[in-house]
């Protein structure tokens, strides 16, 4: 294919129809669970809800989870039980989606933004340290594109200045870190059941723990901050008798979502063995190629492989980033940039966010695509996007 005319020079493209960058698998199993539910008692607050909770918590090996409507959702219970508040500072990435931070400001606290590593494109151990202050609370580490972060050195400098860690896990169901599940080890860890994810809902997310202080807090969160739990109420007036004891909000999952997840964690092994496959064959073709840096990855973890990240070698091409993303669109592959640092999307940036605090993530985001990978692409899909690849750098190739 090399040295053949690029579609968005009116070329042929590689692919005649397009391929995202990830999508769901819903098969018959999904569809019947879901119509179970529907046939049944409980559309919410059924006991669909608690079995997807069970099963994600012995999934990850953590002993509590709570499910949410969303990730998002999840993570700002999160910061509520983990006691953030207005005054506080809490450090994260920027090199994430918006909802890690937003999270933050739900809660009246403030997003700090501390640089990534450049080599796992991770939130960087000794760029926290720089950041805690007497008003930092805690630390929101993305395990990003699934490649855990160090976790054990971020746990460690939490645990000596006494800050809650809440991990960010949206990329990294069923990752490990030193042999540990993701989800088993932190204070307390989200999951994100979008669609593009490794398991879905439709719209749904989870918080794992392992403490029942964390556990109590974030069930009450997500219903209004009611409890029916006599242990917790101060009066009881009769059996109709609850309790609202703070500001919650309704971020209740349905029954219907929670038995969509419980037919989909089912294939859970199946999903990520055939993401690790794929992304072992984009490396494999593309380890040589000059123009082009592959993702990096550290031999501590076990990445579960949400996204697969290019970085282009831009020194040794003709072409922009952009240049190289519009013609691989133009040759149907669906290419994506994870992610605009956060710190410079418009609304952090009138914060008062200044462009610059974190050099290596904004160097990332001038030289990064994201290449479709997902568990319902074809090993031909996976050609297909190599093909382009090489097409589209072998024309910008100085
Ligand atoms: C998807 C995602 C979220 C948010 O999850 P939703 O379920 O879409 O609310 C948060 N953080 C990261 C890194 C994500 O990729």
């Amino acid at each position: 294919m090399s040295g053949s005319k690029l579609a968005i020079h009116g070329g042929t493209p590689v692919r005649s129809h397009y391929l995202p960058y990830g999508r769901q698998v819903i098969d018959e199993e999904d569809i019947q669970s879901v119509i179970k539910v529907l046939q049944s008692d409980f559309l919410t607050t059924g006991p669909a809800i608690e079995q997807f909770e069970s099963e994600i918590a012995s999934f990850t090996g953590a002993k509590y989870a709570v499910a949410f409507t969303s990730g998002t959702a999840a993570l700002h219970g999160a910061c509520y039980a983990a006691g953030i508040g207005a005054g506080h500072e809490v450090i994260t990435t920027p090199m994430t989606f918006a909802a890690s931070a937003n999270c933050i400001l739900y809660q009246g606290a403030k997003p700090v933004f501390a640089d990534i590593d450049p080599l796992t494109y991770n939130l960087d151990p000794k760029r926290i340290k720089d950041k805690i202050t007497e008003k930092t609370k805690a630390i929101i580490p993305v395990h990003f594109t699934g490649q855990p972060v160090e976790l054990d050195e971020i746990n460690k400098i939490a645990k000596e200045k006494n800050l809650v860690v809440i991990e960010d896990a949206a990329h990294a169901l069923g990752a490990k870190y030193k042999n540990k599940s993701i989800g088993s080890i932190g204070d307390m860890t989200m999951f994100s059941f979008h669609p593009v994810k490794h398991i879905t809902t439709g719209e749904g997310g989870i918080i794992t723990t392992n403490n029942p202080m964390y556990y109590e807090k974030l069930l009450q969160f997500r219903s209004h901050g009611i409890t029916r739990n006599p242990d917790l109420m101060t009066q009881n007036h009769g059996p109709w008798y609850y309790e609202m004891q703070f500001l919650g909000y309704n971020y209740r999952i349905t029954d219907i979502q929670a038995a969509l997840g419980i037919s989909q964690l089912k294939k859970i092994d199946q999903f990520i063995d055939l993401r690790k496959k794929y992304a072992a064959m984009y490396n494999e073709a593309f380890q040589h190629t000059n123009t082009i840096q592959i993702p990096y990855q550290s031999s501590e973890g076990d990445s579960s492989w949400h996204l697969y990240i290019i970085s282009l070698n831009l020194e040794q091409l003709r072409g922009s980033r952009k240049n190289v993303f519009e013609a691989l669109l133009k040759e149907n592959i669906g290419v994506n940039v994870h992610y605009i640092p956060v710190h410079l999307l418009p609304y952090y940036q009138e914060l008062g966010y200044p462009q610059g605090i974190c050099p290596k993530a904004e160097q990332l985001y001038n030289r990064m695509i994201t290449l479709p990978l997902f568990h319902g692409m074809s090993e031909q899909d996976v050609y297909d996007v190599i093909r382009a690849v090489n097409k589209v750098l072998d024309y910008y190739s100085k």
